[in-house]
């Protein structure tokens, strides 16, 4: 949780100055501070990585029908923006490496129908088939849109994931490398894709002032009851004056696959002035989330497991960190507060999190879905 005093500061000065809430030149310096600090061209702000993926699709002009290659390990908004967008999601199996798309599976999923492989990089690792998956696609002419929702800020031989594709989305969800409740941004390289992207963010609408009132809220909330030193007692305080506000990322219905009807919302000025805030922590926190993994490291040789594989030349940003166990320590996870003092990462617990999903001809996406935990690397 990367939510400080000083952002929460910031929350509550936003919250009684609403003067500032459609000022917008806030956004684009976020936008601008955000492409700068990623080495990208061109950012665009959304209210959720799951929207900005949502613009990239619309950058790329696919029509109805047209096939999209994805991970069968995976968020259940990625394929929704997929079915939002009338596209045909294909699932393929992943490596049990750094948990992204497997390269030498993805060839025969394609079809004179694929138009665009999507990649992760997953726990903030880089995908171990990231260069191999970029080259596949350039052979057959396929887009590539990089899902960095876990990754923000992780790099290999110098340059920042989402830059080696087409285009590429990062989160700012609560549970993601930064915070700012909810956000996304997406970002390009490619000119003609950008213009794309800023027709879609043009036309797009910002959330309702209410809106944008509670998820201010929310960080005050978040910040007393993750962060305050006296948060034993003053969590409950705040959760008496604003727990009812608790904004949800993910409803049952888009679980269920049903767009919500506040969808393809741009990131207002008033949730940018928070995003500025924590885009300069982000490094700070990513190395003490590497920190963190070396104890993990140490974890996996004292336990004899494998540790997620660090690609040479890269440095992850470490969201979670990843590890396959025994299926009865992912179906009960208790062991780990008793013996390790810390809540487990479960994710993701159906090839389509959280949604109730089963994928054929995908065995390592299926070990990861009854293997996989994860560690926290953001410790008390
Ligand atoms: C969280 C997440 C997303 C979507 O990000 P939101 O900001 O929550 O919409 C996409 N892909 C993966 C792998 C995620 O974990």
């Amino acid at each position: 949780m990367t939510l400080d005093s000083d952002d929460r500061e910031l929350a509550s000065q936003l919250l009684s100055n609403r003067g500032s809430w459609r000022d917008t030149q806030i956004a684009a310096d976020y936008e601008a501070s955000f492409a700068k600090w990623n080495g990208s061209r061109y950012a665009f702000a959304f209210m959720s990585g799951r929207e900005a993926l949502s613009a990239c699709i619309y950058s790329l002009n696919l029509q109805p029908g047209d096939e999209v290659i994805l991970p069968g390990y995976t968020c259940i908004v990625v394929p929704n923006a997929l079915q939002y967008a009338g596209l045909v999601a294909v699932f393929c199996d992943i490596e049990l490496d750094t948990y992204g798309l497997d390269a030498s599976q993805v060839e025969q999923k394609i079809t004179s129908r694929t138009r665009a492989i999507l990649i992760h990089h997953l726990y903030g690792l880089v995908a171990r088939d990231y260069e191999q998956t970029i080259e596949l696609a350039r052979r057959y002419g396929l887009k590539v849109i990089e899902d960095c929702a876990h990754a923000t800020g992780a790099e290999l031989n110098g340059l920042s994931v989402g830059n080696r594709g087409d285009l590429a989305f990062y989160s700012s969800e609560r549970s993601k490398i930064f915070n700012t409740i909810q956000g996304g941004i997406a970002v390009s390289n490619d000119s003609i894709l950008a213009q794309r992207l800023r027709e879609y963010h043009h036309l797009a609408e910002y959330p309702d002032n209410q809106h944008i009132e509670r998820q201010l809220q929310n960080v005050i909330l978040e910040y007393y009851s993750a962060k305050h030193p006296q948060r034993w007692w003053l969590a409950d305080v705040v959760n008496i004056l604003y727990g009812d506000k608790k904004v949800v990322s993910t409803t049952k219905e888009e679980e269920r696959g049903v767009r919500p009807k506040q969808y393809g919302r741009k990131m207002p000025p008033a949730v940018c002035a928070l995003a500025i805030n924590q885009l300069a922590k982000i490094q700070s926190y990513n190395e003490l989330r590497r920190t963190t993994a070396e104890k993990w490291n140490e974890w996996c040789s004292d336990n004899k497991h494998k540790p997620p594989t660090v690609v040479p030349g890269s440095v992850p940003a470490f969201l979670r960190y990843p590890v396959l166990v025994e299926p009865e320590r992912k179906s009960n996870t208790a062991w780990a507060l008793k013996d390790l003092g810390i809540t487990l990462g479960v994710w993701f617990l159906t090839n389509t999190h959280p949604a109730p999903s089963s994928i054929e001809n995908c065995p390592n996406a299926n070990k990861a879905v009854t293997e996989c935990i994860n560690f926290p690397c953001l410790l008390g």
